[in-house]
């Protein structure tokens, strides 16, 4: 690559929810910040197609970043949403255990959410639930009122804003093509219809499910330094008419997702999933032949559910940094002091909780680039 065209202190790949909350936090830290985006908008990837739940930080393992980010992550989250007026709602949920031979795993759950700093979690019996929720089927139930679910593209869009109005510039349209270590830190190539050269003190990867794609155009990144992502992909359907429940309603998880569970939107409509099904491509369609096994999985909690009553409905792709059957990862924040390049993060495998995580993890990589913590 030959010379720049301009020069910024950093730049982020990716303008998600976790691209936009980091750029928020250079932007605000003093730094002149240029967002690449290979969209014509923000937030068209994972962060527009999930639950929009805000999670208590309940199924994480102690200790992993996952739970500590969820729960910072949260409670940073509730507190912006209150200043920034950004629409959502401390509805609470209900983690339920169908039948007997559930309720050790639903209290194994409790026990470790109280350790991640969960707060005001109780173990209810099935009559309980049943009172709080009258169509539900339930042996026993975990309370997790810290549950909520939020408006994520008005997250999105205060985010942006808070960016821009600190001097941020968001390039829709911009992808990022590849980086070499330069003189001041990286010479940064973009495609789109202006293909640029910029130069850059510190770059971010928050490219979601092009993450190890983007990392590996890296030039100096040790391929041992990037792992793959694998895509797991989870539909949902769509409830017509009244929503049954007024709360979220989870079953006990499975080992790749939370279970086929009950969310609400901000406008009260109740949709199902998601499940999962490991794909080689990111595509969008939801196959309706998954009803069937929807079905059976919300009977179970849900005996009342008219199945004519489920359609279709969206879907979104878990950025995956282990393959099918192996154990779940914790997210990746790569800091030079994992990868030893000075003013490079990767941001890898960043799927469930990574909305609710966000702006922790915007201060993780703050934090990361100022060389103030060690690894993970
Ligand atoms: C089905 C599902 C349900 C979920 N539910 C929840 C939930 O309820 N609560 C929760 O906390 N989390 C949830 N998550 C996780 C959460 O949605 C993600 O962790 C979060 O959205 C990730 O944001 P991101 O910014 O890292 O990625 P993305 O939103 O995917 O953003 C990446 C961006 O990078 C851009 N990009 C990619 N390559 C390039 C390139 N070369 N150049 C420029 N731009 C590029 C993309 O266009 C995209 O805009 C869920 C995830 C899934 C899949």
């Amino acid at each position: 690559m030959s010379e720049a065209d301009d020069f910024v202190d950093a730049i982020v790949v990716g303008a998600g929810v976790v691209g936009l909350a980091v750029a928020r936090a250079l932007a605000l830290s003093g730094r002149a910040v240029v967002v690449l985006e290979r969209e014509g908008a923000i937030g068209t990837g994972t962060s527009s197609r999930n639950s929009e739940v805000i999670h208590a930080g309940l199924y994480y393992p102690p200790g992993s970043l996952k739970a500590r980010f969820c729960v910072e992550g949260r409670r940073a989250l509730y507190a912006y949403c209150a200043a920034r007026g950004v629409p959502h709602r401390r509805c609470g949920k209900l983690l339920v255990a169908a039948s007997e031979d559930e309720i050790a795993a639903v209290a194994t759950i409790a026990e470790r959410g109280r350790v991640n700093g969960a707060e005001d979690l109780v173990m209810i019996s099935g009559a309980e639930a049943r009172r709080m929720e009258p169509e539900l089927t339930a042996v026993a139930a975990l309370w997790s009122p810290q549950t909520g679910i939020i408006d994520s593209h008005a997250y999105m869009l205060a985010l942006q804003g808070d960016a821009e109005n600190a001097g941020a510039v968001v390039a829709f349209n911009t992808p990022f093509v590849a980086a070499e270590p330069a003189a001041q830190g990286f010479l940064v190539r973009t495609g789109g219809v202006e293909p640029m050269r910029l130069a850059c003190r510190e770059l971010v990867n928050a490219a979601g499910l092009s993450a190890s794609d983007v990392a590996d155009c890296i030039a100096g990144l040790s391929s041992n330094a990037v792992p793959r992502t694998h895509f797991c992909k989870g539909s949902y359907f769509i409830l017509a008419g009244r929503a049954p429940f007024s709360r979220l309603i989870y079953p006990a998880p499975s080992a790749h997702g939370l279970g086929v569970h009950l969310t609400l939107d901000l406008g009260g409509q109740a949709r199902f999933g998601p499940d999962t099904e490991w794909v080689d491509a990111v595509r969008y369609e939801v196959d309706g032949g998954r009803r069937a096994a929807f079905v059976a999985a919300i009977r179970r909690y849900w005996p009342g559910l008219d199945e004519e009553a489920l359609s279709p409905g969206y879907s979104g792709i878990r950025p995956k940094i282990v393959g099918e059957g192996e154990p779940a990862a914790d997210f990746r924040i790569d800091g030079p002091q994992t990868h030893g390049m000075a003013g490079l993060v990767n941001l890898l495998g960043i799927e469930s909780p990574g909305l609710t995580a966000s702006l922790a993890i915007a201060e993780e990589v703050l934090a990361r680039l100022e060389g103030g913590r060690p690894p993970a």
